[in-house]
């Protein structure tokens, strides 16, 4: 039976730390990090996302804005906002929380940010500095996963990976996070051939497809490390994974719950990119 990787616990634990770090950063050089969150219109599972990362700022001890647009807001006028934002030096990290309404090219939003304060890691030059090995802001989730196998003891050198997944936010950055640390890594999708038996090859086995339950334990090596991103509802609308939990973690040496697992570490990371981009304007 695998050991559970308690994402909690380990979220709790950075995000003390760094509201020490915080503090210590205003009390030596009177730097206060500062997140602002853009939101359009009134999506209910946004607005409860731009609240939970509100608390966590707060929490941090970071100077925190939500700005709340109405859906008929225009791009133009997103993006002149945006620029405001990214001409003040009162704030390190600007988040426009998707989805934007339809009429709101979001790739044109995504590019009008300043990559120096691109805190989700989204923008092109993100994308390039941590294909091209020089990352600057790491998109919080694959982050967060990262911190986990530190946290665990995962060895990744030489290891296999195989990540199924293969979205800009996930299952991209987490391959080139993992070949970072010299696994060898094979990205899988939908339309990958033999996918249970390429799955079950891996020593790391990282999941983000948003299938419930769609991950066996066929697609498992025995002892390997499971981690399941999918965050889904069932028909009695509780989140499950990914990840068939009870039959995985009979295989597997160490796996991720859900919820408990991923989900915690992935708003504590966006404040840790936060405080380090903070950290960086001292250096401009
Ligand atoms: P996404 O943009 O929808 O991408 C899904 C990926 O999975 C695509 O690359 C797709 O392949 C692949 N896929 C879909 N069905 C597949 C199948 N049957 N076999 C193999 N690959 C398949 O999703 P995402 O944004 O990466 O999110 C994935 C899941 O993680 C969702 O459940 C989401 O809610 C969750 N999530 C959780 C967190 C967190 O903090 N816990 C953060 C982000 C996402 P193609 O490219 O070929 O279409």
């Amino acid at each position: 039976m695998a050991n559970i990787i308690d994402g909690r616990a380990l979220a709790n634990k950075l995000q003390v730390k760094l509201a020490q770090k915080t503090a210590q950063l205003k009390a030596e050089k009177g730097l206060t990090p500062g997140i602002v969150v853009i939101i359009v219109g009134d999506n209910p599972a946004s607005q409860v996302y731009v609240r939970n990362k509100e608390r966590a700022a707060i929490a941090a001890g970071f100077k925190s804005e939500i700005v709340r647009l109405p859906l008929s807001t225009s791009q133009d006028d997103l993006i002149f906002l945006i620029t405001k934002y990214n001409l003040d030096a009162n704030w390190h990290g600007i988040l426009v929380q998707l989805p934007l309404p339809d009429h709101i090219d979001p790739e044109a939003v995504l590019l009008a940010i300043d990559p120096e304060k691109d805190v989700d890691g989204f923008h092109p030059i993100n994308m390039g500095r941590l294909w091209s090995g020089h990352p600057v802001m790491i998109p919080s989730t694959p982050a967060g996963i990262m911190e986990m196998f530190h946290e665990y003891g995962v060895e990744l050198e030489g290891k296999r990976a195989v990540v199924i997944g293969r979205s800009n936010i996930v299952g991209k950055p987490m391959a080139q996070l993992l070949l970072n640390k010299n696994a060898t890594v094979t990205l899988t999708h939908s339309r990958t051939h033999h996918l249970a038996r390429i799955a079950s090859q891996a020593d790391i086995l990282v999941v983000a497809i948003g299938r419930g339950h769609f991950v066996t334990k066929d697609f498992v090596k025995e002892g390997a490390v499971v981690i399941d991103v999918g965050m889904n509802r069932n028909q009695e609308g509780k989140f499950i994974g990914d990840v068939k939990f009870d039959e995985v973690a009979e295989k597997a040496s160490l796996i991720t719950p859900v919820p408990g697992g991923v989900g915690p570490m992935t708003i504590t990371m966006l404040m840790e990119q936060t405080y380090e981009a903070a950290v960086r304007s001292l250096k401009n």
